[in-house]
């Protein structure tokens, strides 16, 4: 029997993956991105996977410290830093490496106490994102503020982040590199630019660390493309299963708000996934899910336990037939555009209650 709504993970891909990383970004270090639950695929299951990347990367120090509290010995870096002293002092209790982008940051750091360990940190410039850290007199005078702090660990690395990467028609990445490698060239510490559009769409930038997180999982950056146009296999596949299948004629409505009428007699099949699993409700009509490993085409809005399908292409589908939503036969990429949205947020908005099949590598 295909259980419902289930989560299939091939971590082999993962491995694919980051020697692809290495491919496109030779000579770079690589942090691997694994904040938000590593993309939706399990915070510790994918550190595991990853466990050869030189470091790792998380948003916020509870991110850090449950990998800590796994066991994890690599370095850890928390791109959001810290916002008090308890948080620092969560940093330097668990060895985890901070960014620095705000002038209270610095405040908290030069008013610590009472420790003898140092913090690794990466000081943020912003050179054109306008989110986090500091753009030119401010970001020398917050490295100054760093070095003479006995708390910070010597030399201070160096970080940026893109803003538009993704569209390699846009000049701004360019300039955002340029403002960047000139500002840092002066500085002994390390340096890191480029995230997953980065490192595949500005191959000549050369920071010494690199930070990916989408390309890991398989999926592509830029729109229009899919992973596998870039080499990469995607880790996370969506599946179901048909639970109903029946008739409506022509001129009737299916599902909520009577969104979707029928135009012929149409052969319907209910497919036991909705909102509720991480489906997008804002997902169109016409977007493909294979039943059968054949595509048929969503029709009517998304439930929360539910979607709708056109069988009329398959009159022999009986409930139970295996379904897939995403995965390595229907692009992620191409579900996202129906949904208006990007595969990062689907990857990440996979719920609790589905279940997670893992092959191991
Ligand atoms: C999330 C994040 C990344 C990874 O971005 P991808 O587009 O997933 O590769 C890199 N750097 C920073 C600062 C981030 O917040």
């Amino acid at each position: 029997m295909t259980p419902a709504a289930y989560v299939h993970l091939d971590l082999a891909a993962a491995r694919h993956n980051l020697i692809q990383v290495k491919r496109y970004a030779p000579g770079n270090k690589i942090m691997a991105v694994i904040k938000a639950n590593a993309y939706g695929h399990g915070i510790t299951r994918m550190a595991r996977v990853l466990e050869t990347a030189d470091a790792f990367a998380v948003a916020r120090v509870d991110e850090g410290v449950r990998l800590r509290n796994a066991g994890f010995k690599q370095a850890i870096t928390v791109l959001q830093g810290f916002v008090c002293a308890e948080e620092l002092e969560l940093l330097l209790q668990h060895q985890l490496d901070s960014v620095v982008h705000t002038p209270q940051q610095i405040a908290i750091l030069q008013q610590h106490t009472g420790t003898n360990s140092r913090l690794n940190v990466w000081l943020k410039m912003d050179t054109g994102m306008n989110r986090l850290g500091f753009k030119g007199h401010d970001f020398a005078a917050a490295y100054q503020q760093l070095l003479s702090c006995a708390l910070v660990q010597q030399p201070i690395n160096l970080i940026t982040h893109f803003a538009n990467a993704d569209d390699l028609l846009d000049d701004k990445t360019r300039r955002q590199i340029e403002v960047f490698t000139n500002a840092i060239k002066d500085f002994p510490g390390e340096c890191s630019i480029a995230n997953s559009a980065g490192i595949i769409g500005w191959p000549h930038v050369v920071s010494g660390w690199v930070r990916p997180g989408l390309m890991l999982y398989g999926c592509s950056p830029f729109a229009g493309k899919t992973g596998s146009d870039f080499g990469l296999k995607p880790i996370m596949s969506l599946h179901s299963r048909l639970i109903a299948v029946k008739d409506v004629a022509a001129g009737e409505s299916v599902g909520y708000s009577g969104l979707w009428q029928c135009d012929r007699p149409t052969r319907l099949g209910v497919i036991s996934i909705g909102y509720g699993d991480g489906y997008h409700r804002h997902t169109k009509s016409g977007a493909p899910v294979l039943v059968n490993g054949q595509r048929v085409p969503l029709i009517g809005r998304v439930s929360m336990d539910m979607i709708t399908v056109d069988l009329n292409s398959q009159p022999l589908a009986a409930p139970g037939d295996p379904v897939t939503l995403w995965g390595d036969a229907l692009p992620i990429e191409e579900i996202a555009r129906y949904a208006d949205t990007i595969p990062y947020t689907l990857l990440c908005g996979i719920t609790q209650r589905v279940r997670i099949v893992e092959q191991s590598v």
